[in-house]
């Protein structure tokens, strides 16, 4: 059976991933801090779909757990045909706020991990000359949101040339850019999201569901639902000025302010 290997699989995308490669035949590797929570969703998965399941505890904001969950991909005791890079967090403070380590945390989690895992999972898919590789970006790429939007910025140039310099060896990388997806991420990083109106909330189910279909037809960015296609076209016409004021704007608006 091919193996999946998830980050932030405890709860919300990731968890969401976990179900839905299960239900696709995936073995899957869980990978969060959370170890109970990776336990259940393993074996509730594992029974529902009868794929096996194995439970990583590493905190990826530490580049040493990072490394380490590299070797184990790298030595090929975890064997991974699809990798999902999904873990996430998000900061709600202005910069001179927050603190270079919080800072430094979120690109670990954000930038360091995808990279340092993709270069481990490539080596195994460039032997087999088949793999895969799922980027969980953010429509937050398109504005400027403080170090969240320009860590998924590179996730999502990152991929596009993965995407470019791998497709001809088998191997197929994808971004997918949720908008705001009802998970516990807003309620982690206390944004206010009261005022944000319905039309703009995304099911995980749904982001999943068009992150794993764009994956296998080989797009290299999948947008999920229609209101953020349109927005994307707005996104792209824009002056970087207009951009710059509405993400001062939104930025205010999701402190509270
Ligand atoms: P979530 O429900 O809060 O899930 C986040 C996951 O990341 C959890 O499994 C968490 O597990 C894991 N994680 C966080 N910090 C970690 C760390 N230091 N080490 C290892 N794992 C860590 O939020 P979500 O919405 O599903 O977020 C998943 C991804 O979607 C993120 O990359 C996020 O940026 C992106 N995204 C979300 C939205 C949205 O509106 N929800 C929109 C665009 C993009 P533990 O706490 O157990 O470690």
């Amino acid at each position: 059976m091919p193996s999946a290997l998830i980050t932030g699989a405890s709860s919300g995308i990731g968890k969401e991933f976990a179900n839905q490669l299960a239900a696709k035949g995936f073995d899957l590797i869980l990978v969060a801090r959370d170890e109970e929570r990776l336990n259940t969703v393993g074996e509730e998965l594992s029974s529902r779909y009868s794929v096996g399941h194995t439970v990583i505890k590493a905190d990826l904001s530490r580049l040493d757990e990072i490394n380490e969950l590299a070797l184990r991909i790298k030595n090929q005791e975890l064997s991974v045909d699809l990798l999902v890079n999904n873990a996430g967090f998000g900061l709600n403070k202005a910069f001179h706020n927050s603190s270079s380590s919080e800072e430094k945390a979120l690109l670990e989690v954000l930038v360091t991990a995808p990279l340092i895992l993709t270069q481990a999972a490539i080596s195994q898919m460039i032997e087999k000359n088949k793999g895969y590789v799922i980027n969980v970006g953010s429509v937050a790429a398109w504005i400027t949101s403080g170090t969240y939007s320009a860590a998924k910025s590179w996730l999502h140039s990152f991929t596009e040339s993965m995407h470019a310099q791998y497709s001809s060896q088998g191997i197929i990388f994808s971004a997918v850019a949720p908008g705001f997806t009802r998970t516990e991420f807003h309620q982690r990083a206390n944004i206010k999201m009261h005022s944000m109106p319905k039309w703009l909330w995304l099911e995980d189910k749904k982001v999943v569901h068009a992150a794993i279909e764009g994956l296998f037809k080989g797009k290299s960015l999948v947008v999920p639902g229609a209101q953020y296609k349109l927005l994307k076209v707005f996104a792209d016409l824009m002056p970087r000025s207009a951009i710059r004021s509405f993400s001062n704007y939104y930025q205010a608006k999701r402190r509270g302010n």
